[in-house]
């Protein structure tokens, strides 16, 4: 991966949720391929563990923690060791977030019979699982805020970048707790940025469009190439045509995270989404 553009980030310390994952894998790639030392951070202890060596392998420096954002405990231990590690934070970038199926209806549109018919319509959707979400993307996002952003008082220089997405402008089709709690994350980057502005700590977020990854492939083409239907209705609103390459996400973050270029810019989401959050449909 050739990056966009150098950011300096020699001397620095990122910590990286959701790091063990497709996007957030890579943005610790590309923090460690600009010199910072990445505590990669996970859920999966093993999806960590293979980034991080990867990052090692490559002549970076990081290092694996199996951590959960909805943990404060947890948090504040996998803190601890961060500092003995690798120092004190100036970069967290909270990346741990996704749908769940729980919060999913099955249909876009609610019509007559859909209450006796065995799909689940709006009046189905499982608390629990809203909850679940709600709490991944939002709790998630505020917890390692508190612990690690405590670093960044009184030091230069440093930053926190949320992940947000499309849905926070406009909800999508069937997910209303993913939209919901990512409008929430885009806010709450509003909200954190004004909170911590007299202490020079910077808060934005990326908003990803829609972007082909190994896991959404087959929801996206069938067998033979072509788009599904979902699909056909993402490429028709996004102006562009097209879905992004995950490695066309590395310049925001590259941009945020570089205090000469972007040191008077606090409180963005900046999409990039070829369009998408542009466009009426018509
Ligand atoms: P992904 O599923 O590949 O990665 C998410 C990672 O988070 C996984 O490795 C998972 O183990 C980890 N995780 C889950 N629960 C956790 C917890 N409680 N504590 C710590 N880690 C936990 O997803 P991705 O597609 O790489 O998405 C990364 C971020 O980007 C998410 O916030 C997602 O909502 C957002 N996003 C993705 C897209 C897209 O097109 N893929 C678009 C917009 C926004």
């Amino acid at each position: 991966m050739s990056l966009a553009f150098g950011t300096d980030l020699n001397g620095k310390v990122a910590v990286v949720t959701g790091a063990g994952g497709v996007l957030c894998g890579m943005f610790a790639k590309t923090l460690a391929k600009s010199g910072a030392k990445v505590a990669v951070l996970d859920l999966n202890e093993e999806a960590a563990e293979s980034v991080a060596k990867e990052i090692v392998a490559e002549g970076g420096v990081a290092k694996a923690y199996k951590a959960n954002v909805l943990d404060k405990t947890n948090l504040e231990e996998v803190h601890a060791k961060v500092l003995v590690d690798l120092g004190p934070c100036d970069l967290l970038l909270n990346g741990a977030g996704g749908n769940n199926p729980r919060a999913t209806t099955t249909k876009e549109y609610f019509e007559m019979g859909d209450i006796e018919a065995d799909t689940i319509s709006f009046f189905d959707l499982d608390q629990a699982g809203v909850e679940f979400v709600f709490n991944l993307n939002f709790i998630g996002t505020l917890l390692p805020s508190q612990v690690f952003a405590k670093d960044m008082i009184g030091r230069e220089g440093c930053n926190i970048i949320n992940v947000s997405s499309m849905n926070a402008y406009t909800p999508l089709t069937k997910i209303p707790a993913y939209s919901g709690a990512k409008a929430a994350i885009s806010n709450f980057t509003q909200w954190l940025a004004v909170h911590f502005s007299k202490v020079g700590i910077r808060v934005n977020a990326i908003a990803p469009g829609f972007f082909v990854t190994k896991q959404n492939e087959k929801l996206l083409f069938n067998e033979d190439g072509s788009p599904t239907a979902r699909s056909q209705k993402i490429l028709n609103a996004t102006p562009m045509g097209r879905y992004g390459e995950a490695e066309e996400l590395n310049g925001a973050l590259l941009f945020l995270a570089n205090n000469d270029a972007a040191g008077f810019v606090t409180g963005v989401v900046i999409p990039v989404d070829g369009g998408f959050s542009a466009y009426s449909g018509v």
